[in-house]
């Protein structure tokens, strides 16, 4: 787990995102209703949502990449709107469907990528970062899933950008593959890149993210940090055990104390014992009304 990441009164006035009253339809029904939204500079931001939320929306509009209806959006100080090129190239983008070099190497198709850029890293550094190296002669269409994956990172990075947007990246990621994906992107805040994520993985919200926000029907129902989200840290911790009288579970204030209550009455062990605590599933499903 990354150290808990605090932000001061000073890195909240500089937001590389901030959205106000944003709205978006499609032949009349909302998409985005509304929405507000802020992420500051040098943060991992957890997008959250149910299918059809609006996160797509939203984050195209971010890009520049959708029209809006109404609302305020200053991305790195600019309306995506109206932005142009030098605006473009301070953003990176890492979309689900991937830009087609499928008939090029990655090395080619890094450098190829390359030229787009006014200051672009090192191809072979950023094929490294993403540890393609042992790849980098294979061309992307015979690459697997989770390499490719890696492939549109490197592209996305290339040209250093200042806001990174990453949707669902680690789709059909191994395990393995996952943990040195969610590695390379807290190494990329750690260089001060601010980052996007849209999810809808709570393990990988939970391991990057500083803070996650939670959109449904259009509109943000809750902003916090992974461990304060819906108010979780204020949840009450659940102790259960099984004896020859059957189940237990108590809902506790002070877990510590009922459980050396119980192990003295139990003199030792207590059988079968578990404590836990709403997981950030368990809140955001709360969030987003699911049954
Ligand atoms: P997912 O998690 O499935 O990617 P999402 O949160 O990204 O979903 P959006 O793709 O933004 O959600 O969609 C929000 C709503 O807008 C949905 O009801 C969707 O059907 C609708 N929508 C999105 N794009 C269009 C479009 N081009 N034309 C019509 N309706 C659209």
């Amino acid at each position: 787990m990354t150290p808990q990441r605090t932000h001061s009164a000073r890195t909240r006035v500089e937001s590389a995102i901030a959205v106000r009253g944003l709205r978006r339809s499609y032949r009349g029904r909302p998409a985005v209703d509304g929405l507000d939204l802020d992420v500051y500079r040098g943060e991992i931001f957890a997008l959250l949502g149910p299918n059809g939320a609006g996160k797509t929306t939203t984050t195209e509009i971010l890009e520049g990449h959708r029209p809006r209806d109404a609302g305020e959006v200053a991305v790195l100080g600019r309306d995506p709107a109206g932005a142009g090129p030098a605006w473009r190239a301070r953003i990176g983008i890492v979309l689900q469907e991937s830009a087609d070099v499928a008939g090029l190497t990655v090395r080619e198709s890094v450098r190829h990528f390359a030229h787009y850029y006014p200051k672009p890293r090192d191809p072979d550094e950023v094929i490294e970062a993403v540890g393609l190296t042992d790849r980098r002669n294979t061309r992307a269409g015979a690459l697997s899933g989770g390499e490719r994956r890696r492939l549109d990172v490197a592209l996305g990075i290339l040209g250093r950008p200042e806001l990174l947007f990453l949707d669902e990246p680690t789709t059909g990621f191994d395990p393995k593959a996952r943990r040195r994906f969610w590695s390379l992107i807290a190494g990329l805040r750690e260089a001060g890149t601010t980052i996007l994520l849209t999810t809808h993985y709570l393990d990988e919200a939970e391991r990057l993210a500083d803070r996650v926000g939670v959109i449904r029907s259009g509109r943000v129902v809750d902003v916090d940090t992974p461990e304060r989200l819906g108010g979780r840290h204020l949840a009450r911790a659940v102790l259960r055990w099984r004896d020859a009288e059957g189940a237990h579970e108590l809902a506790s204030a002070e877990p510590t104390a009922d459980v050396a209550r119980l192990a003295a009455r139990f003199g030792g062990e207590i059988p079968h014992l578990t404590v836990t605590r709403p997981s950030l599933e368990d809140v955001y499903l709360d969030l987003i009304g699911a049954d």
